[in-house]
């Protein structure tokens, strides 16, 4: 079943309606939910003081507590790529998470160098100071699909798609000074394992 918001598939029905949400929209709509409780606990502790003001006494009785700070999520947990705080938020931590995970799988079948050109590269996209938000964000895209086909079986790999990224993002981080050395060094090496793997 697809989200109503969305074309995600859907995995919660709400309201009355019974319709259907994704993850993402859930979450935003749980979140409009616990607002609008909020707002009905703020309005039942202001009408306790107005009665108390009114009949001249203390408030006294149980009141709702204030709320906790809202938790920040800072997406997925990184056991590879560092993720400063100063880019949580602006860039596409879904598609760092799937990179992080992808250098994990390949570290455990003892493919070190694939993982170490990934980790270094979108180590120093994420730092770089010459690229822009939308660019980082293109090139960690491409390099989560990336990622995605370095773990999958030689035989099954979409080279010829992995080889258009390849060209493509490093084309985006070529205009990046500040990085110059870790692409001039790991986006070959990439090129070189999926162009083999074709050959
Ligand atoms: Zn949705």
């Amino acid at each position: 079943m697809q989200c109503n918001q969305c074309s995600k598939p859907a995995i919660w029905l709400v309201t009355g309606n019974e319709i259907p949400l994704c993850l993402d929209c859930y979450s935003k709509w749980q979140h409009l939910q616990q607002a609008e409780i909020e707002n009905h606990e703020r309005m039942m502790n202001y009408n306790l003081d107005q009665i108390a003001a009114t009949v001249g006494m203390r408030p006294t009785g149980p009141r709702f507590p204030e709320r906790p700070k809202p938790v920040i999520f800072s997406g997925v947990k990184m056991n590879h790529i560092n993720v400063t705080n100063s880019v949580v938020g602006t860039i596409n931590t879904g598609s760092i998470g799937v990179v992080d995970q992808s250098i994990s799988a390949l570290v455990q079948v003892g493919d070190n160098s694939l993982g170490e050109a990934l980790k270094e590269l979108s180590q120093a996209v994420l730092g770089s100071k010459d690229l822009s938000i939308n660019q980082k964000n293109e090139v960690l895209e491409s390099l989560s699909v990336i990622a995605t086909e370095a773990i999958t079986p030689k035989e099954n790999r979409k080279n010829s798609v992995a080889t258009v990224l390849i060209e493509r993002a490093s084309k985006v981080t070529g205009l990046a000074n500040d990085i110059a050395d870790v692409c001039q060094k790991w986006w070959p090496l990439l090129l070189a394992a999926f162009a083999l793997a074709g050959g």
